[in-house]
Protein backbone atom coordinates (compact mmCIF):
# COMPACT_ATOMS: atom_id res chain seq x y z
CA UNK A 1 0.00 0.00 0.00
CA UNK A 2 1.18 3.54 -0.63
CA UNK A 3 1.85 5.68 2.09
CA UNK A 4 -1.54 7.62 2.25
CA UNK A 5 -3.53 4.29 2.63
CA UNK A 6 -1.44 3.05 5.18
CA UNK A 7 -1.90 6.43 7.28
CA UNK A 8 -5.70 5.27 7.49
CA UNK A 9 -5.68 1.77 7.07
CA UNK A 10 -4.73 -0.15 10.13
CA UNK A 11 -6.87 -1.92 12.68
CA UNK A 12 -7.96 0.30 15.68
CA UNK A 13 -8.77 -1.41 18.25
CA UNK A 14 -7.69 -5.07 18.22
CA UNK A 15 -9.73 -7.72 19.27
CA UNK A 16 -12.63 -5.46 20.12
CA UNK A 17 -15.80 -7.27 20.00
CA UNK A 18 -17.55 -3.45 18.79
CA UNK A 19 -15.25 -3.16 15.85
CA UNK A 20 -15.08 0.45 16.18
CA UNK A 21 -13.29 2.54 13.63
CA UNK A 22 -11.57 4.99 15.77
CA UNK A 23 -9.38 3.78 18.31
CA UNK A 24 -11.20 3.79 21.87
CA UNK A 25 -9.27 5.62 24.94
CA UNK A 26 -8.80 2.58 27.23
CA UNK A 27 -8.43 5.39 30.06
CA UNK A 28 -7.65 3.42 32.83
CA UNK A 29 -4.85 2.27 35.21
CA UNK A 30 -4.81 -1.57 35.85
CA UNK A 31 -6.72 -4.03 34.26
CA UNK A 32 -8.23 -6.83 36.25
CA UNK A 33 -6.42 -10.50 36.07
CA UNK A 34 -8.09 -13.60 36.08
CA UNK A 35 -5.46 -15.47 38.02
CA UNK A 36 -3.04 -14.67 41.14
CA UNK A 37 0.25 -15.74 39.60
CA UNK A 38 0.11 -14.61 36.15
CA UNK A 39 -1.06 -11.57 34.02
CA UNK A 40 -2.83 -11.36 31.16
CA UNK A 41 -2.32 -8.77 27.95
CA UNK A 42 -2.14 -6.09 29.82
CA UNK A 43 -1.89 -5.20 33.85
CA UNK A 44 -0.99 -1.27 34.11
CA UNK A 45 -0.97 1.23 31.97
CA UNK A 46 2.74 2.46 32.43
CA UNK A 47 3.55 -0.33 31.15
CA UNK A 48 1.27 -1.32 28.39
CA UNK A 49 -2.21 0.02 27.49
CA UNK A 50 -4.67 -0.85 24.56
CA UNK A 51 -4.76 2.74 22.86
CA UNK A 52 -1.09 3.39 23.05
CA UNK A 53 -0.25 -0.17 21.59
CA UNK A 54 -2.31 0.87 18.30
CA UNK A 55 -0.61 3.59 18.28
CA UNK A 56 3.13 1.88 18.84
CA UNK A 57 2.19 -0.33 16.37
CA UNK A 58 1.17 1.83 13.57
CA UNK A 59 4.05 3.92 14.28
CA UNK A 60 6.40 1.72 13.98
CA UNK A 61 4.96 0.08 10.73
CA UNK A 62 5.16 4.00 8.60
CA UNK A 63 8.76 4.58 10.28
CA UNK A 64 9.50 0.95 8.32
CA UNK A 65 10.83 -0.30 11.36
CA UNK A 66 9.61 -3.25 14.30
CA UNK A 67 9.00 -2.07 17.68
CA UNK A 68 7.43 1.87 18.17
CA UNK A 69 7.68 3.90 21.56
CA UNK A 70 5.53 6.49 22.52
CA UNK A 71 6.47 9.36 25.13
CA UNK A 72 5.12 12.09 26.86
CA UNK A 73 7.11 14.53 25.15
CA UNK A 74 10.28 14.29 22.09
CA UNK A 75 12.40 15.16 25.44
CA UNK A 76 11.49 12.04 26.99
CA UNK A 77 12.21 9.76 24.04
CA UNK A 78 15.27 11.89 23.61
CA UNK A 79 16.12 10.96 27.32
CA UNK A 80 15.10 7.47 26.96
CA UNK A 81 17.42 6.90 24.61
CA UNK A 82 20.39 8.72 26.49
CA UNK A 83 19.51 6.13 29.05
CA UNK A 84 20.93 2.88 26.93
CA UNK A 85 24.86 4.77 27.88
CA UNK A 86 26.22 4.88 30.91
CA UNK A 87 28.69 6.90 33.20
CA UNK A 88 32.14 7.45 30.90
CA UNK A 89 30.27 7.44 27.53
CA UNK A 90 29.94 9.96 25.25
CA UNK A 91 27.59 11.39 22.56
CA UNK A 92 28.83 12.70 19.19
CA UNK A 93 26.23 15.56 18.56
CA UNK A 94 25.85 17.52 15.32
CA UNK A 95 26.25 21.32 16.58
CA UNK A 96 23.09 22.48 14.72
CA UNK A 97 20.74 21.04 17.73
CA UNK A 98 17.45 21.75 18.85
CA UNK A 99 17.87 23.99 22.24
CA UNK A 100 16.22 21.45 24.20
CA UNK A 101 18.23 18.53 23.25
CA UNK A 102 21.85 20.36 23.92
CA UNK A 103 20.55 21.35 27.63
CA UNK A 104 19.73 17.29 28.45
CA UNK A 105 23.06 16.89 26.80
CA UNK A 106 25.30 19.40 28.75
CA UNK A 107 23.70 19.69 31.40
CA UNK A 108 21.61 16.73 32.86
CA UNK A 109 23.45 14.08 31.07
CA UNK A 110 26.93 15.95 32.57
CA UNK A 111 25.69 15.04 35.82
CA UNK A 112 25.29 11.27 35.35
CA UNK A 113 29.19 11.27 33.85
CA UNK A 114 28.06 11.39 30.05
CA UNK A 115 29.98 13.62 28.25
CA UNK A 116 28.23 15.47 25.06
CA UNK A 117 30.40 16.67 22.66
CA UNK A 118 29.06 18.45 19.07
CA UNK A 119 30.51 19.21 15.43
CA UNK A 120 29.21 19.60 12.63
CA UNK A 121 27.80 16.94 11.15
CA UNK A 122 27.52 18.56 7.68
CA UNK A 123 31.30 17.58 6.89
CA UNK A 124 31.30 13.69 8.02
CA UNK A 125 35.16 13.44 7.74
CA UNK A 126 35.58 16.32 10.31
CA UNK A 127 33.02 14.70 12.23
CA UNK A 128 34.66 11.50 12.23
CA UNK A 129 37.84 13.09 14.08
CA UNK A 130 35.70 13.85 17.15
CA UNK A 131 34.60 9.98 17.53
CA UNK A 132 36.25 8.67 20.56
CA UNK A 133 36.56 5.20 21.88
CA UNK A 134 34.28 6.18 24.24
CA UNK A 135 31.34 7.25 21.72
CA UNK A 136 28.56 5.36 21.92
CA UNK A 137 25.99 7.73 20.42
CA UNK A 138 25.60 9.92 17.71
CA UNK A 139 22.39 12.31 17.44
CA UNK A 140 21.69 13.93 14.32
CA UNK A 141 18.59 16.06 13.24
CA UNK A 142 18.08 16.44 9.64
CA UNK A 143 17.40 19.00 8.04
CA UNK A 144 18.62 21.05 11.07
CA UNK A 145 16.86 22.95 13.50
CA UNK A 146 16.50 25.81 13.07
CA UNK A 147 19.46 26.09 10.27
CA UNK A 148 17.34 23.55 8.19
CA UNK A 149 21.32 21.82 7.36
CA UNK A 150 21.10 18.80 5.47
CA UNK A 151 23.09 15.73 6.86
CA UNK A 152 24.24 12.53 4.93
CA UNK A 153 22.28 10.22 7.02
CA UNK A 154 23.99 7.00 5.54
CA UNK A 155 27.22 8.28 6.02
CA UNK A 156 26.60 9.25 9.79
CA UNK A 157 25.59 5.19 9.81
CA UNK A 158 28.27 4.04 8.57
CA UNK A 159 30.65 6.20 10.39
CA UNK A 160 28.43 5.46 14.39
CA UNK A 161 28.30 1.37 13.08
CA UNK A 162 32.13 1.58 12.19
CA UNK A 163 33.28 2.62 15.59
CA UNK A 164 30.63 0.96 17.09
CA UNK A 165 27.88 3.18 18.10
CA UNK A 166 24.41 3.55 17.66
CA UNK A 167 23.06 6.40 15.26
CA UNK A 168 19.81 8.09 16.51
CA UNK A 169 18.00 10.78 14.40
CA UNK A 170 15.91 13.15 15.16
CA UNK A 171 13.09 12.98 12.34
CA UNK A 172 10.65 16.04 13.66
CA UNK A 173 11.38 18.27 11.01
CA UNK A 174 10.28 15.71 8.16
CA UNK A 175 8.11 12.88 9.82
CA UNK A 176 7.74 9.44 8.42
CA UNK A 177 6.05 10.46 5.34
CA UNK A 178 9.44 12.64 4.08
CA UNK A 179 11.96 10.32 5.50
CA UNK A 180 12.29 7.16 6.73
CA UNK A 181 16.11 7.00 9.04
CA UNK A 182 16.02 3.77 9.65
CA UNK A 183 15.82 2.82 5.80
CA UNK A 184 18.70 4.57 5.56
CA UNK A 185 20.42 2.63 8.37
CA UNK A 186 19.94 4.53 11.44
CA UNK A 187 19.40 2.82 14.42
CA UNK A 188 17.06 5.00 16.31
CA UNK A 189 14.53 7.06 14.32
CA UNK A 190 12.82 9.65 17.26
CA UNK A 191 9.85 12.22 16.50
CA UNK A 192 9.05 15.10 18.43
CA UNK A 193 5.79 14.04 17.86
CA UNK A 194 4.38 17.51 19.03
CA UNK A 195 5.36 18.48 15.37
CA UNK A 196 4.07 16.91 12.34
CA UNK A 197 3.02 13.66 13.19
CA UNK A 198 0.06 15.63 15.95
CA UNK A 199 -0.12 18.40 13.26
CA UNK A 200 -2.73 20.46 15.19
CA UNK A 201 -0.25 22.02 18.37
CA UNK A 202 -2.96 19.91 20.57
CA UNK A 203 -0.37 17.42 21.98
CA UNK A 204 2.97 17.40 23.40
CA UNK A 205 4.25 13.61 22.71
CA UNK A 206 7.50 12.31 21.58
CA UNK A 207 7.86 8.63 19.55
CA UNK A 208 10.83 6.33 18.95
CA UNK A 209 10.76 3.74 16.68
CA UNK A 210 13.72 0.44 15.87
CA UNK A 211 14.24 -2.47 14.14
CA UNK A 212 16.62 -4.20 16.33
CA UNK A 213 14.94 -6.30 18.72
CA UNK A 214 17.37 -6.13 21.43
CA UNK A 215 17.57 -2.58 21.21
CA UNK A 216 13.40 -2.43 21.29
CA UNK A 217 13.43 -3.77 24.78
CA UNK A 218 16.13 -1.81 26.06
CA UNK A 219 13.98 0.76 25.21
CA UNK A 220 10.92 -0.96 26.47
CA UNK A 221 12.67 -1.52 29.62
CA UNK A 222 13.16 1.99 30.17
CA UNK A 223 9.95 3.43 29.17
CA UNK A 224 8.12 1.32 31.95
CA UNK A 225 11.00 1.75 34.23
CA UNK A 226 10.94 5.02 34.32
CA UNK A 227 6.87 5.64 33.74
CA UNK A 228 7.23 8.22 30.91
CA UNK A 229 4.89 6.68 28.04
CA UNK A 230 2.66 8.85 26.45
CA UNK A 231 -1.28 9.09 28.36
CA UNK A 232 -4.26 7.33 26.31
CA UNK A 233 -5.66 10.12 25.31
CA UNK A 234 -2.89 11.49 24.10
CA UNK A 235 -2.37 8.52 22.34
CA UNK A 236 -5.75 8.83 20.62
CA UNK A 237 -5.64 12.65 19.98
CA UNK A 238 -2.23 11.69 17.54
CA UNK A 239 -3.77 8.79 16.43
CA UNK A 240 -6.56 11.03 14.96
CA UNK A 241 -4.05 13.50 13.80
CA UNK A 242 -1.91 11.75 12.04
CA UNK A 243 -4.39 10.14 9.61
CA UNK A 244 -4.07 13.26 7.84
CA UNK A 245 -0.55 13.88 8.17
CA UNK A 246 0.22 13.31 4.29
CA UNK A 247 -2.91 15.68 3.12
CA UNK A 248 -1.54 18.40 5.84
CA UNK A 249 1.74 18.09 4.67
CA UNK A 250 1.46 17.63 1.15
CA UNK A 251 0.21 21.58 1.19
CA UNK A 252 2.26 22.90 3.80
CA UNK A 253 5.21 22.19 1.52
CA UNK A 254 3.47 23.72 -1.51
CA UNK A 255 2.98 26.56 0.44
CA UNK A 256 6.68 26.38 1.74
CA UNK A 257 8.12 26.30 -1.69
CA UNK A 258 6.02 29.53 -2.62
CA UNK A 259 7.34 31.22 0.49
CA UNK A 260 10.72 30.20 0.29
CA UNK A 261 10.98 31.41 -3.55
CA UNK A 262 9.16 34.70 -2.21
CA UNK A 263 11.66 35.21 -0.06
CA UNK A 264 14.21 34.84 -1.28
CA UNK A 265 14.02 36.93 -4.11
CA UNK A 266 13.12 39.63 -1.79
CA UNK A 267 15.06 42.50 -1.32
CA UNK A 268 15.14 42.90 2.45
CA UNK A 269 15.54 39.24 3.01
CA UNK A 270 19.62 38.50 3.52
CA UNK A 271 19.29 34.52 3.14
CA UNK A 272 16.89 32.14 3.13
CA UNK A 273 17.89 28.60 5.07
CA UNK A 274 15.36 25.75 3.10
CA UNK A 275 16.31 22.75 0.93
CA UNK A 276 13.79 22.82 -1.44
CA UNK A 277 15.78 25.44 -2.49
CA UNK A 278 18.44 24.76 -5.73
CA UNK A 279 20.72 27.10 -4.37
CA UNK A 280 20.39 25.95 -1.10
CA UNK A 281 23.67 23.51 -0.18
CA UNK A 282 21.95 20.92 0.90
CA UNK A 283 19.42 20.54 -1.87
CA UNK A 284 20.75 17.43 -3.67
CA UNK A 285 21.22 15.31 -0.64
CA UNK A 286 18.13 16.15 0.27
CA UNK A 287 16.71 14.95 -3.20
CA UNK A 288 18.62 11.51 -2.25
CA UNK A 289 17.44 11.42 1.37
CA UNK A 290 14.32 12.47 1.30
CA UNK A 291 11.09 12.63 -0.18
CA UNK A 292 10.62 16.02 0.24
CA UNK A 293 11.66 19.46 1.79
CA UNK A 294 9.42 20.09 4.77
CA UNK A 295 7.29 23.08 5.62
CA UNK A 296 9.94 24.89 8.14
CA UNK A 297 12.40 27.64 7.02
CA UNK A 298 14.18 30.04 8.11
CA UNK A 299 15.82 33.43 6.78
CA UNK A 300 17.89 36.59 8.11
CA UNK A 301 17.43 40.15 7.72
CA UNK A 302 20.99 41.54 8.56
CA UNK A 303 19.06 43.32 11.80
CA UNK A 304 18.10 41.79 14.92
CA UNK A 305 15.41 44.28 15.50
CA UNK A 306 14.11 44.08 12.04
CA UNK A 307 13.64 40.30 12.46
CA UNK A 308 12.24 40.78 15.63
CA UNK A 309 9.50 43.88 14.02
CA UNK A 310 8.81 41.46 11.11
CA UNK A 311 7.46 38.59 14.02
CA UNK A 312 5.80 41.03 15.66
CA UNK A 313 4.22 42.29 12.25
CA UNK A 314 3.29 39.49 10.81
CA UNK A 315 -0.41 38.50 11.75
CA UNK A 316 -1.23 34.72 9.95
CA UNK A 317 2.10 33.43 11.43
CA UNK A 318 1.60 33.46 14.91
CA UNK A 319 4.66 34.29 17.45
CA UNK A 320 4.78 30.69 18.85
CA UNK A 321 7.93 28.02 20.05
CA UNK A 322 7.30 24.94 18.15
CA UNK A 323 6.70 23.94 14.32
CA UNK A 324 4.49 21.60 12.23
CA UNK A 325 0.95 22.84 13.38
CA UNK A 326 -1.63 23.42 10.35
CA UNK A 327 -0.98 27.34 12.00
CA UNK A 328 1.75 29.56 10.48
CA UNK A 329 3.89 30.06 12.87
CA UNK A 330 7.25 32.61 13.65
CA UNK A 331 9.87 32.64 15.80
CA UNK A 332 13.42 33.77 16.67
CA UNK A 333 15.08 30.99 17.64
CA UNK A 334 17.90 32.66 19.46
CA UNK A 335 16.03 34.22 22.22
CA UNK A 336 13.10 31.55 21.96
CA UNK A 337 13.48 27.88 21.35
CA UNK A 338 17.11 27.70 21.44
CA UNK A 339 18.14 30.42 24.56
CA UNK A 340 17.90 27.50 26.79
CA UNK A 341 21.35 26.67 25.12
CA UNK A 342 24.11 26.27 27.65
CA UNK A 343 26.20 29.09 27.12
CA UNK A 344 29.38 26.95 26.84
CA UNK A 345 27.99 25.14 24.00
CA UNK A 346 26.64 28.34 22.15
CA UNK A 347 30.05 29.36 21.97
CA UNK A 348 30.89 26.37 19.78
CA UNK A 349 27.82 27.24 17.49
CA UNK A 350 26.80 29.64 14.69
CA UNK A 351 23.11 31.29 15.73
CA UNK A 352 22.63 34.28 13.93
CA UNK A 353 20.86 36.19 15.93
CA UNK A 354 18.92 37.82 13.46
CA UNK A 355 17.76 34.43 12.15
CA UNK A 356 13.42 34.29 12.15
CA UNK A 357 12.13 30.37 12.33
CA UNK A 358 9.20 29.90 10.21
CA UNK A 359 6.63 27.00 10.20
CA UNK A 360 4.48 27.15 7.26
CA UNK A 361 0.74 25.95 7.70
CA UNK A 362 -1.99 25.27 5.50
CA UNK A 363 -3.90 28.60 5.12
CA UNK A 364 -3.99 30.01 1.68
CA UNK A 365 -0.43 30.74 0.21
CA UNK A 366 -1.33 34.13 -1.09
CA UNK A 367 -2.62 35.41 2.67
CA UNK A 368 0.37 33.77 3.35
CA UNK A 369 3.27 35.95 1.23
CA UNK A 370 0.70 38.84 1.38
CA UNK A 371 1.16 38.95 5.20
CA UNK A 372 5.03 37.93 5.61
CA UNK A 373 5.28 40.84 2.81
CA UNK A 374 3.64 43.33 4.24
CA UNK A 375 5.06 42.55 8.10
CA UNK A 376 8.81 42.93 6.42
CA UNK A 377 7.91 45.92 4.51
CA UNK A 378 6.68 47.64 8.34
CA UNK A 379 9.45 46.07 9.74
CA UNK A 380 11.89 47.97 7.57
CA UNK A 381 10.02 51.21 7.47
CA UNK A 382 9.41 51.36 11.17
CA UNK A 383 13.51 50.20 11.72
CA UNK A 384 16.80 51.39 10.62
CA UNK A 385 18.63 48.62 9.57
CA UNK A 386 21.99 47.73 11.83
CA UNK A 387 25.28 47.17 9.91
CA UNK A 388 25.81 43.71 9.75
CA UNK A 389 24.14 40.73 11.30
CA UNK A 390 25.19 39.94 14.96
CA UNK A 391 25.80 36.49 15.98
CA UNK A 392 25.07 34.88 19.34
CA UNK A 393 28.14 32.81 20.62
N1 LIG B 1 13.48 17.67 18.58
C1 LIG B 1 13.29 18.79 17.86
C2 LIG B 1 13.93 18.90 16.50
C3 LIG B 1 12.51 19.83 18.38
O1 LIG B 1 12.35 20.94 17.66
C4 LIG B 1 11.91 19.67 19.65
C5 LIG B 1 11.06 20.72 20.22
O2 LIG B 1 10.88 21.79 19.68
C6 LIG B 1 12.15 18.51 20.37
C7 LIG B 1 12.93 17.51 19.80
C8 LIG B 1 11.56 18.29 21.74
O3 LIG B 1 10.25 17.89 21.61
P1 LIG B 1 9.11 18.21 22.70
O4 LIG B 1 8.95 19.69 22.73
O5 LIG B 1 7.94 17.47 22.19
O6 LIG B 1 9.61 17.70 24.01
Amino acid sequence: MKFASRLVSFDPAPGDRFRPISTPIYQTATFEQEHADSFGEYDYSRSGNPTRAVLEKHLALLENGTRGFCFSSGMAAISTVTKLLRSGDEILADSDLYGGTCRLFSTVLERNGIVARYADACDPDRFEQQITPRTRLIHVESPTNPLLRVIDLRRMADLAHANGALLCVDNSTMSPYLQNPLDLEADISLHSATKFLCGHHDVTAGTVVVKDEKLAEQIYFVQNAEGNALAPFDCFLLLRGMKTLKLRLDGQQRNARTIAKFLASHKDIKRVYFPGLSEDPGYELQRSQARGSGAVLSFTTGSIEVSKAIAEHAELFRITVSFGSVNSSISLPGCMSHASVPPAVLAQRELPLDLVRISVGIEDEDDLVADLDRAIHLANAGTSIAAGAETLR
